[in-house]
């Protein structure tokens, strides 16, 4: 399924990249993750000393990759970039870490998913800035100290719970990025509309950015969309252009779109508003249980229409309204 607001799918990525702000004052929202980061920031750069290990969580495309860039940059430093998946051995992440200038941010998206023997020589990376490595084998075996330069971890991942708890525990600075208000995001689509050179009116630029599920990766791929839209029409975007656009891509204006009203539909009507489990969900959908756990639930529980319980979820009120099913009198549970 080509999923429009699946802010995992990454065409016009250079764009993306190109768009990307570059300094703490340009990456709008966020205020209390980056009033945070500042002043650690500026403690870490008077002091000439790498800036702790810093862990930020959150669903994809709420610019995690971005602040990671934006903390290099104001710290002065070289930037680094890998990812979970992309390190399949030890050694592999040995030739990272050895490589590193003083103070350097080395960025890990998706570091939840790093192979258990890679993530045990990040321990005394992290901590020593040191690597254990083994030499020989059997009972001749001995592991020799190597000292890295200091460094910065900044680790990425979707939700904080997935990291195992020694690696969690490592990073001095957990941040929790959160859904951006629609008024942030309206700032992020014009800032992008004057890069593109798309004229766009104030309330088109909200109207996109209210229905883009708090994302700003999705609110910049509409934009991209409805100026196709508006050019055919060989009108500017405003706020009519705007909604007849994200009509036809049939985002409802509350930002929902055909995946979340699907899994709405399932949840109330198939399994009678829960509590099921999301791997039946996922079964029911046709999609990946880490989609349904990282893009689209969050979403809808920071909006009031799911809940996630111990015995799996269930639907709240704000569901049933939003389906015209009328809601249950009494749930036994
Ligand atoms: P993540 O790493 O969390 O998946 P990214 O950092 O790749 O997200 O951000 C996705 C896109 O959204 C980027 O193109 C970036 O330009 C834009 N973006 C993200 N956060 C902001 C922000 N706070 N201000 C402006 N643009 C942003």
């Amino acid at each position: 399924e080509n999923r429009l607001s699946d802010p995992d799918m990454m065409p016009g990525d250079a764009l993306d990249r190109a768009l990307r702000p570059q300094s703490f004052d340009d990456y709008v929202g966020q205020s209390r993750a980056k009033a945070n980061l500042k002043v650690y920031v500026d403690g870490a750069r008077n002091r000439g000393e790498a800036l702790d290990h810093v862990l930020l969580f959150g669903p994809p495309g709420l610019g995690k990759t971005t602040l990671a860039q934006i903390l290099a940059k104001e710290l002065g430093t070289g930037f680094r970039s890998t990812s979970g998946p992309v390190i399949a051995k030890a050694g592999d992440l040995a030739a990272i870490l050895t490589n590193l200038e003083p103070n350097d941010v080395l960025f890990i998206d998706e570091i939840h998913r790093l192979p258990p023997a890679v993530e045990e020589i990040l321990y005394p990376a992290m901590e020593d800035y040191a690597l254990d490595i083994m030499i020989g084998e059997g009972p001749a075996a001995r592991s020799v100290r190597l000292d890295l330069a200091p460094f910065t971890l900044v680790g990425a991942t979707t939700r904080a719970g997935l990291l195992a708890t020694p690696l969690r525990d490592r990073f001095g600075i957990p941040m929790r990025l959160e859904f951006y208000e629609p008024e942030d995001l309206a700032r992020i689509v014009r800032a992008a509309a004057v890069k593109l050179d798309v004229s766009i009116t104030e309330d088109g630029a909200l109207e996109i950015a209210r229905r883009a599920r708090g994302t700003p990766r999705i609110a910049l791929r509409l934009l991209r969309r409805v100026r196709d839209f508006a050019d055919a029409e060989g009108s500017a975007i405003n706020q009519g252009a705007a909604d007849r656009a994200l009509k036809r891509l049939e985002i409802d204006p509350d930002g929902l779109d055909a995946l979340d009203r699907r899994y709405l539909h399932a949840l109330v009507k198939t399994y009678a508003g829960g509590p099921v489990g999301v791997e039946t969900l996922a079964a029911a959908l046709s999609e990946a249980r880490d989609a349904i756990e990282d893009v689209i639930e969050p979403y809808l529980m920071q909006n009031g229409f799911i809940a996630r319980t111990p015995r799996g979820r269930t639907a709240a009120p704000a569901a049933y309204d939003r389906l015209g099913v009328p809601r249950p009198v009494s749930k036994q549970s």
